[in-house]
């Protein structure tokens, strides 16, 4: 059995990283009047993620997203067809009207942990030089949106065989970045 789960690493994540590289623009799977995004910076964390929020493309068992500074993203193009997905959600997903896609989400929480990034898919860009993933977030959700059980031990295997380390909620470097925000707002750390 083959297992996918994404399109963009199912042959093996290429290390698309390039120095220097300072972002690109996002477009919508319109045929015409695109919603288009521009990002002036590289991406963070790019990351496939199993939960059952973010946008993936059809077929796909996993998402891929990464993060950029908010400062550094704006809709250049059909902002009129956007439209949040859940206002209640701490991430809101700006999704286009027309085909679903989702274009970036954005925290405006300015107490969240992670305000002041938004949430981008670095896929909708034809340009060269985003960030590779680099890991596996939230994989036991896959089971939320359908996946058996008993896949999840080929699954996790796979992820591992791509170099994808799976973990069922972020990463250790952003786990630790949301604990520290936690405690300093607890005032027991500096
Ligand atoms: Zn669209
Ligand atoms: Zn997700």
């Amino acid at each position: 059995m083959t297992i996918s789960i994404h399109p963009s690493v199912d042959k093996g994540v290429a290390q698309t990283q390039t120095d220097g590289f300072s972002g690109g623009q996002l477009l919508c799977k319109c045929p015409s009047d695109k919603v288009i995004v521009t990002v002036t910076s590289q991406s963070a964390h790019n990351h496939v993620c199993g939960c059952s929020k973010c946008w993936k493309p059809d077929g796909a068992t996993f998402s891929q997203v990464a993060v950029v500074s908010r400062d550094s993203l704006s809709v250049t193009s059909h902002e009129d067809k956007l439209k949040i997905i859940d206002e209640s959600a701490a991430i809101q997903r700006h999704a286009c009207t027309g085909c679903g896609t989702h274009m970036y989400g954005r925290i405006e929480d300015t107490n969240h942990p992670f305000y002041g990034l938004d949430f981008i898919h670095t896929e909708l860009s034809s340009a060269d030089g985003w960030s590779a993933p680099e890991f596996a977030a939230f994989v036991s959700s896959i089971i939320e949106t359908g996946t058996p059980p008993d896949q999840m031990d080929a699954i996790r295997n796979r992820l591992k065989e791509l170099g994808l380390e799976p973990y069922d909620c972020l990463s250790p470097p952003l786990m630790d970045a949301i604990a520290t925000h936690v405690a300093k707002q607890r005032g027991v750390l500096n």
